[in-house]
């Protein structure tokens, strides 16, 4: 983290304004409050700007407008990042929550989707496919910072980490250049963009190979006798779906959650 505000050249940030499709907002302009916070509020940063980004061309001018003034840049997804580095003092946030494309192609069984997507924008897009890959398990989580971190979810026994389900992403590092990385083509970087955490460039698309995969059903309840009962739901509905695949789990949280489906209200036959 930097201490002192550099004083940012108002000229050239106003070369960048123009030059980005999506918002460039500094301290003082409406908006600026809504557009540095993120989801863990210890982190009250204070950036010198935070550009939300359109697209690739976005990303690109950001970080060259970073590394010319010699500012921190901090990226961010899906602003989950429980340590804060979706955020900074002084430097400049990248935002890329208004980049969240995504490109099912069924016969393949890839999904490539922006680097702003959250899991809620991957599971909506692929299950209309009947597709899947393995996400978080809190939809709002960003795709950027799970995937690029390992990632860990309900599907992992049956499908890997997220980014073993990774078959390539596009890259902007920090030079400015656009790169693709894939098994075949910048193998290091595709190697460290699984599970190596940030920092080795900002991706703009990932693409996942999908799994199939057609319904989940999650009963939730606080009681330990719905807890027990939705149990014993669950053994039922495994051995009603064997030989088939399928990946389960069940969590039991106790305490004044909210009211979720109760045995009563799932399918009584299976
Ligand atoms: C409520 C909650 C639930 C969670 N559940 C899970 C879970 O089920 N499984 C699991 O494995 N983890 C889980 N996590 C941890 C989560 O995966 C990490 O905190 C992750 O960094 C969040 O990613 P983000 O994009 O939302 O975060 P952000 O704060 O937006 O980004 C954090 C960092 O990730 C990197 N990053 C993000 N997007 C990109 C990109 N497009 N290109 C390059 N770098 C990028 C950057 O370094 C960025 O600074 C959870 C966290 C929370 C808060």
């Amino acid at each position: 983290m930097s201490t002192l505000a550099p004083a940012l050249d108002g000229a050239l940030v106003e070369q960048l304004r123009v030059a980005v499709h999506g918002d460039l907002i500094q301290p003082g302009e409406p908006g600026y409050d809504e557009a540095r916070r993120v989801y863990n509020a210890m982190h009250d940063r204070r950036p010198a700007a935070v550009v939300r980004a359109a697209d690739a061309g976005d990303v690109i001018a950001t970080v060259n407008f970073a590394r010319e003034q010699g500012l921190l840049l901090a990226v961010r997804g899906g602003s989950h990042s429980v340590s804060g580095y979706g955020t900074c003092d002084d430097g400049v946030v990248l935002d890329l929550a208004g980049m969240r494309g995504i490109r099912v192609d069924p016969a393949a069984r890839t999904a490539r989707a922006e680097g702003g997507c959250t899991w809620a924008d991957f599971n909506h897009a692929t299950h209309a496919f009947g597709l899947a890959a393995t996400g978080g398990v809190v939809s709002s989580t960003g795709l950027g910072g799970l995937t690029t971190g390992g990632g860990m979810g309900h599907l992992a026994r049956r499908c890997g980490l997220a980014c073993d389900n990774l078959v390539s992403a596009d890259v902007v590092t920090a030079d400015g250049a656009f790169v693709t990385c894939s098994e075949e083509h910048n193998t290091d970087l595709f190697w460290a963009l699984r599970g190596g955490g940030g920092n080795f460039g900002v991706v703009t698309s990932f693409a996942f190979r999908d799994a199939d995969f057609s319904t989940a059903l999650s009963p939730t309840r606080t009681t330990r006798a719905e807890c027990e009962a939705n149990i014993d739901w669950v053994r039922r509905f495994e051995a009603a779906l064997r030989p088939h695949s399928m990946e389960g789990g069940v969590r039991q949280l106790h305490g004044p959650g909210r009211p979720g489906p109760g045995p009563d209200q799932l399918p009584a036959e299976l």
